[in-house]
């Protein structure tokens, strides 16, 4: 590729952090094909898609071409998965390519994942199906839309190769976007290294790079920490909000940015119920809905210790006091996470002021009623503008919802604004369509099969998922067929 600015790599990554990578070479694909290329982050990122639909294009897209400067990478990290610690994980099956100024400025990652096998595979067969790529596609995209900081999908490029599961499928290479791919993991692995100089690059790249502000605190280290729990605490609160649901919650899987990461067993709520569950190998519900803020606090107590000999030798080596610092740190995620999480049910509910009552009031009557979260929290609408049928539908106890709707219309009308401006600031954040967990399934079964277009409608809808749209009813209910729990494997 040469033209219109195919595809000009940097190499900071590489440049700053030799001892967290091994250099390697994508597998060969025999024959790539160009299943989904996303032309708008394409844009975004200066790319030219016409480019990266040549042959030479998707042979970049597919790892089976480097571009010119490139230095491909196996990214290397460690991590708690399900609690229990991993020495040594690492890019088992992806490729760092290297970063691509933005239209704005911002560095932003290229990375292949279903890449072949690297020197961290350990037994994994280095490939990735068509059918979780494109879920990662679908998904990333969805919370991109919802507004929900999050890697994206540039692309999925089938490699002509099979890769066996519990079914067969075609092999593919996710390219992936993210702002960086440095991960708590990355820490956990340089801080057991041992070599201190190599943790100090670290934490200098990650705050040049995602928290410049902490350069010019007094102790950087501690100040990194405290922006990643800042921007942790934002972004799970989001997720609850959307009903989202990670399922893979692990400390290789949470970003130093505050992007979602790595779309394995991930799914969208239909009931609301705390203690839901999708992931097939979450068995004890480690990571179940309602747990997510409480094991983003737990990894990110994992990510201090990481960084407590730095912390230390910020404050003249006094050890006790170092974890005494980061405890604090870690333990602001509470007041941080509540603080973000009632600004966004504020916001859900159009409410301008102060209302925990209402709003608490408001979570326990949906943990006792399970309505659909995506629907009830846009039939709100419908109720502060007069109409409360449609989230009467949602409940059994319509006469617990009346008496709570009534209390905050009452808060509404009491507001400075018209109730009219609430109901449309309601409908700005309460989405109609989510990724349902029945439509990306029959989207990718389809793909799998070799239709693509309920994947490219499904993509299609996700993009404007606050818009209601006549004819997309399908797209904005539970599945109707649904009899058993729904069940992600990854
Ligand atoms: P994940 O659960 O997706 O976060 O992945 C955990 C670890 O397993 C990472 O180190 C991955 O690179 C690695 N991994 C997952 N699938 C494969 C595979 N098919 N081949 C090699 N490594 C893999
Ligand atoms: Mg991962
Ligand atoms: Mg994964």
């Amino acid at each position: 590729v040469t033209d219109a600015r195919p595809l000009a790599l940097d190499d900071w990554f590489v440049r700053d952090l030799g001892g967290l990578y091994r250099p390697w070479q994508a597998a060969p694909s025999p024959a790539p094909e160009l299943v989904a290329l996303n032309d708008g982050l394409a844009a975004e990122l200066g790319l030219d898609a016409s480019a990266l639909r040549s042959p030479e294009g998707v042979a970049v897209l597919a790892g089976a071409a480097v571009p010119a400067g490139a230095t491909p990478v196996a990214m290397a990290y460690a991590g708690h998965q399900f609690g229990n610690y991993s020495p040594r994980l690492g890019d088992g099956r992806a490729l760092l390519l290297g970063e691509i100024t933005d239209n704005a400025g911002r560095h932003r990652d290229l990375h292949l994942k279903g890449s072949g096998r690297t020197p961290f595979a350990r037994g994994g067969d280095g490939k990735a199906p068509l059918a979780p790529m494109l879920r990662e596609y679908v998904i990333g995209e969805a919370m991109h839309a919802l507004g929900i900081p999050t890697t994206r999908a540039l692309s999925v490029v089938t490699t002509g190769e099979e890769v066996i599961r519990e079914t067969v499928q075609p092999g593919a290479v996710l390219a992936r976007v993210a702002s960086s791919h440095l991960r708590v993991g990355t820490f956990q692995y340089a801080a057991a290294t041992q070599d201190a100089d190599l943790l100090r690059r670290l934490t200098d790249h990650a705050i040049t790079r995602h928290h410049p502000e902490a350069a010019q605190a007094e102790r950087p280290a501690l100040a990194l920490l405290e922006a990643v729990v800042e921007v942790q605490a934002s972004l799970v609160a989001q997720w609850m909000a959307v009903g989202f649901v990670h399922g893979v919650m692990n400390t290789d899987n949470m970003t130093i940015s505050g992007e979602t990461i790595d779309y394995g067993p991930c799914a969208f709520l239909d009931a609301f119920d705390l203690a839901t569950v999708f992931s097939s190998i979450d068995q004890g519900g480690r990571y179940a809905y309602g747990n997510q803020p409480r094991v983003a606090a737990w990894n990110l107590a994992r990510f201090a210790e990481s960084l407590l000999s730095l912390i230390g030798s910020e404050i003249g080596g006094d050890a006790e006091r170092a974890v005494e610092l980061a405890s604090e740190v870690v333990s602001s995620f509470g007041e941080r996470y509540t603080r973000h999480w009632s600004a966004a049910l504020h916001a859900k509910l159009g409410l301008t002021g102060e209302h925990p009552q209402l709003v608490q009031d408001l979570l326990e009557l949906m943990a006792g009623q399970h309505p659909d979260h995506t629907r009830f929290f846009r039939a709100l609408s419908a109720a502060a503008r007069g109409d409360a049928g449609p989230v009467r539908d949602l409940v059994i106890d319509r006469e617990a919802v009346d008496a709570w709707v009534e209390r905050w219309r009452a808060a509404l009308a009491e507001q400075d604004r018209p109730v009219e401006e609430s109901a449309a600031a309601m409908d700005r954040v309460n989405p109609v369509y989510v990724p349902r967990n029945h439509l990306v399934e029959a989207a990718l079964a389809a793909a799998v099969a070799g239709d693509l277009d309920p994947f490219r409608r499904l993509v299609d809808v996700l993009a404007a998922p606050f818009e209601e749209r006549p004819g997309l009813e399908e797209y904005a209910r539970a599945d109707p067929a649904a009899t058993t729990p729904y069940v992600t494997y990854c």
